[in-house]
């Protein structure tokens, strides 16, 4: 084992946690800091910042882009995996409320000093499931939202859909409106698999949906698919990723499954008083995602994240993430809804009637915030980016005027020493192996106090 040299103290490496058995806790890293340091204290640092034009980055002096993030928080049924604020039991008149929130909402937002004249860039639609919506309500809430803040530059709108809530006329109407992302939540094609995991959809309905979806010509179809759902075995995920080869998708992501405390896997776990989930373990699920990777890549497929395989990568951009992971404003709306404005994260609040509620009475429904201090800014920007596989240093050291293989020597160092660091000239970057389990590597960056304990 090697050691580093960091401020004159000679320190070695930490060793690999052990990562066996799915426990319950989040694994994924979304975001840096954690959500759990944002505070409801500095939501009048955020509403102050609305105030003033957009930040500007320092050294070069451009204003960054601007993304719109829209949470629809309504589904057909709750998945027994599912952590987001959903709900299943909304009539139309709250649906039609909280359409009416959300622009209410924009509203405030448009008129803010914040904006700076800005257009958005890209446009997200995200839940819970937005097509849950009728043709109608979209329609109603897409032309409120584009007279607020135009989408003449927009250069990607993203739709989150579950297959079964798609009729013909509504994914023309999906079209219409101008998606140019349709994001199937598939996640298996194993009817019996869909049925345990709780999800509301099957795999008639998968086939109908993509059909369609292809014939009227969405530019991109992204299908999303899970490595690990309870009950999965190799046999079925191999035809699972067999299925999904076979409709030739734009895009593919592909998420290992965790068990976070909010879901109802865990609450049945609670009660049984397990410890470890019912389902596969880490080294399982890596394997499973490397072979569908590897069967992706025999077509000619490239891997351009941790969970992200593309059929040309010329032509297939994610402007939403590209955005996200280099600093973009992102003004999101919505119940429970994260976003980030010069230089400020902020979350809404998480539950339906407050959110509205605060809307109604002409307020700003955030609940939580937190002032990214600049060093901060640049760990975060480098940790998302890692997930992609590699990052510039030049890159960086252009933007902050830092050199990242300065900054973390440290953690770099120890990623080197677990062998799971690939330099390549400008590149700092992580081998596949790395790349597969990028979540837990990326706390070895993390600053002490932002670390939970959990990466195992
Ligand atoms: S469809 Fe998505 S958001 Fe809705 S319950 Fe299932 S996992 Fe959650």
């Amino acid at each position: 084992m090697s050691t580093t040299t960091l401020n004159s103290r000679t320190v070695s490496p930490p060793a690999l946690p052990l990562q066996k058995e799915t426990t319950a806790g989040n694994y994924f890293v979304a975001n840096y800091p954690p959500f759990a340091f944002w505070k409801r204290e500095q939501v009048p640092d955020f509403l102050a910042a609305l105030e003033r034009p957009p930040l500007v980055a320092r050294r070069s002096s451009l204003v960054p882009p601007l993304g719109l993030y829209t949470h629809i928080p309504f589904c057909r049924k709750r998945c027994h995996f599912c952590y987001f604020k959903v709900y299943t039991d909304k009539d139309s008149s709250e649906v039609r409320g909280y359409l009416d929130a959300l622009l209410k909402e924009l509203t405030v937002y448009a008129g803010k000093p914040v904006i700076g004249g800005r257009k958005p860039k890209f446009v997200y639609f995200g839940g819970g499931t937005p097509s849950y919506l009728s043709p109608d309500q979209l329609k109603f809430l897409t032309d409120g939202m584009k007279r607020l803040l135009p989408w003449d530059k927009v250069e990607e709108v993203t739709f989150e859909a579950e297959p079964g809530t798609l009729t013909d006329h509504k994914l023309q109407a999906i079209r219409d409106l101008g998606v140019t992302r349709l994001s199937l939540g598939i996640e298996h094609f194993d009817d019996h698999i869909l049925e345990i995991n709780g999800r509301a959809h099957r795999s008639k309905e998968i086939a109908r949906a993509y059909a369609y979806a292809r014939e009227i010509g969405f530019p991109q179809i992204n299908i999303d698919l899970i490595a690990g759902m309870v009950e999965e075995t190799e046999d079925k995920w191999k035809e699972t990723v067999a299925k999904a080869v076979e409709l030739r998708p734009d895009s593919v992501t592909i998420y290992q499954m965790e068990v976070p405390f909010n879901t109802g896997i865990y609450q049945q776990m609670k009660a049984e008083g397990k410890l470890v989930a019912p389902v596969a373990d880490w080294e399982t699920k890596r394997r499973w995602v490397n072979f569908a990777f590897g069967e992706f890549e025999k077509l000619g497929y490239t891997i351009t994240s941790a969970t992200t395989v593309v059929r040309d990568p010329a032509k297939v951009k994610f402007v939403y993430r590209d955005g996200l992971f280099s600093g973009a404003d992102i003004l999101s709306i919505g119940v429970a809804s994260f976003g980030h404005l010069s230089g400020v994260h902020y979350q809404n609040h998480h539950d339906f009637q407050p959110y509205v509620d605060a809307v109604n009475a002409g307020q700003l429904p955030v609940y939580r915030a937190y002032v990214v201090p600049d060093d901060e800014r640049y760990l975060r920007e480098f940790i998302l980016q890692l997930k992609l596989g590699s990052v510039s240093a030049a890159a960086f050291a252009k933007k902050f005027g830092r050199d990242p293989r300065e900054q973390f020597a440290a953690p770099l160092s120890t990623l080197k020493d677990w062998g799971f660091l690939a330099n390549g000239g400008d590149r700092i970057g992580v081998t596949r192996d790395g790349l597969l389990q990028i979540d837990r590597l990326l706390h070895q960056f993390f600053k002490p106090e932002h670390e939970t304990g959990r990466y195992a």
